[in-house]
Order: structure tokens, then sequence, then C-alpha cells
């Protein structure tokens, strides 16, 4: 019998645990493989690692690990993936939003000899018109950039153990599992779901942590944003000669009036460009800055002492 591993990245979600646990527990008892429950802390503020360990206490399917504290979502989804040992790994949010009955589907794709199982929203569920509209921006900018159809895509997937290995062995911090899964190849499928409502607390997004997830993820995966740095400035460049003809035309047939407004509105035009390319550049700096460094991804304060994988 197969073991699957369900990988599920927790922070603040002491209302959720139990549930959870329940939910998974009624679906996969049933099922013809055998499940552990991975629980990842990412160093929450309420009781989620106490429900956790309560829950652990009662099922030796529920495992958890714990962050010294809050890693973020990806480096709880790595984590989980280092310690799980299950033939295939099912990364699931706490709140249930995948809808746990696609499980049994996506290992049943798997027995098929499938090694990706991509959940992939066919609705996006109760979102604000802004986080939509961004996340749909933030989608179009990458699947050009990665030349990889993103729309649509989840966290929600089902990885064989060769490509849960594959994505260990990379060397790299900073990651960005959503798109590595498909960075990485293999033999993948793609299953649709309904996003569905959270049931208890509240999203663990804030608009400045979104931003900053779709900045991060962008630079990660792409350096086109470098060279928009080299087409701004040519354009730039395009541009001041074309004014300097025209001021030069102007001149001669003595219409030229004082160029005092053309000069600040130069110099903002520029002085933006140049700002806006040493960002880009610094951003960069910086992200090579915290590879080389090359701290943890995270740190594990404390177990729950079932764990079979590496600790
Ligand atoms: N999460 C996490 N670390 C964080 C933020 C979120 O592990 O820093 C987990 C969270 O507990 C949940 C999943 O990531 O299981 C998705 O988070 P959330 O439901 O808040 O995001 P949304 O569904 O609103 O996109
Ligand atoms: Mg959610």
């Amino acid at each position: 019998m197969s073991l699957i591993s369900l990988i599920i990245p927790s922070y603040n979600e002491e209302e959720n645990i139990q549930n959870t646990v329940d939910k998974l527990t009624e679906l996969l008892s049933k099922q013809s493989f055998d499940y552990e429950l991975i629980f990842v802390n990412d160093g929450s503020k309420d009781k989620t690692y106490e429900k956790i360990l309560e829950a652990s206490k009662k099922d030796s399917h529920v495992k958890g690990i714990s962050f010294s504290r809050n890693f973020g979502k990806e480096a709880a989804i790595f984590a989980g993936l280092e310690v799980a040992v299950g033939a295939a790994c099912v990364v699931i949010d706490c709140d249930l939003q995948h809808p746990p009955k696609l499980i049994p589907e996506m290992v049943k794709k798997w027995e098929e000899g499938y090694e990706v199982v991509e959940g992939v929203k066919s609705d996006r569920g109760k979102e604000s018109f802004i986080h939509r509209a961004f996340a749909n921006l933030f989608y179009k900018i990458m699947s050009g950039l990665i030349k990889i159809d993103m729309r649509s895509t989840s966290d929600y997937k089902l990885l064989d153990r060769k490509v849960v290995d594959v994505l260990l062995d990379l060397p790299e911090h900073n990651t960005f599992f959503r798109a590595l899964s498909f960075w990485v190849g293999f033999k993948s499928v793609k299953l649709e779901y309904e996003v569905e409502e959270r049931q208890f607390g509240t999203t663990k997004w804030s608009f400045g942590s979104l931003i900053k997830y779709a900045i991060n993820n962008a630079t990660s995966f792409s350096t086109a944003p470098l060279q928009i740095v080299t087409f701004v400035g040519v354009v730039s460049i395009i541009l001041s000669i074309g004014l300097g003809v025209q001021t030069l035309v102007k001149f001669f047939m003595g219409t030229a009036k004082e160029g005092f407004p053309t000069v600040i509105l130069l110099q903002l035009l520029i002085g933006g460009f140049i700002m806006l390319s040493l960002g880009i550049i610094g951003h960069y700096i910086a992200r090579i800055y915290e590879e080389v460094k090359g701290r943890p991804r995270y740190i594990i304060k404390e177990h729950t002492g079932n764990i079979k994988g590496n600790i």
C-alpha cells in the first residue's frame, strides 16, 4: 500500500486544525492508500502548534513540525516536503479552501503514471475585485516571463517522490513552488477544482505581503525585468534625440520658446527611468545577497516526535 504525504502549511490556524484533521481523516481512511498528515506550523502566534500536538497524540497519522518564527508559506511547503516520506506528496492549504475530495482523483492520476498533478482553480472563489485584478495581472506577466501558462494555478498539487527529490535538491533559497513544479518538467496533468470558502479565521495575506510575494516570485524566475532597464534606457535616448532635433529645428526657424518646462520635464523623465532601473537592479542584488549568505530557509524549533523523514 503506497503512502501519500499531505503537506499542510499552517499560520495562525488554531480554529482550523482539528476540523481539517477530521475532514481529511474521514476522507482518507476510506481510501486504498496509506497517508500521513504533516502540519507545518509557520511560527503562528496563536495555539496552532498546541492543536497539532493534541491531534497527533490522538492519531499517529498526524505529524507536525514547528518553525522558530514565521518564515512564510514557501518555506513551510519545502520543510514539509523535506520531512515527508510518502511515495507522493500533496500540498494543501490548512483552511481547506483546496477541496480535499480532489485528493483521491489526484492519486488516481498519479497511479496512472503522472508525476505532477496540478490543481487548477476553475473559479477563484469569493475574492475582492482588486485581489482578483492583481492576481490576473500577476499571472499574465509571470506566464509571459517564464513562457508557461500559469493562470489559475495554485499550490494545491500532487508531486511524485522523484519530483520532490529534484525540488529538494535545488540549491536556491528563494523559491516559487507554484512555478518550480512546472519548471522541473515531468509528466503532468491538470485537475480543475472550485475554491471553497474559508471556514474559520481570515486570510493570512495582506495587500503588502501579496505585492512583496509577486515581486519576489517574478525576480526569482526571470531576468527580464533587468532587460527592461536596457529597453527603457534605449527608449529614453531615442526620445531625447527626437526632442533635440525638434528643438534645433524650432531654433533655426526662430520659433523656439523658453526651454525651462522642457528641461524640467526631461529631468523628471530621465530621473524616473534611472531610479526605476536602479530599483530593479537593486532588487536582483538583494536576491543575490540573500542567496550568497546561504542561511537556512527555515529553522525548526520543535516537532511532534513521530516524523519519519529528515528533521
Ligand atoms: N500560510 C503560511 N504562512 C504564511 C501565510 C500563510 O503557512 O505566512 C498558510 C495558511 O495557514 C494557509 C495557506 O498558507 O494554510 C494559505 O493561506 P491563506 O488561506 O491565508 O491564503 P488565501 O487562501 O487567502 O490565498
Ligand atoms: Mg485560504
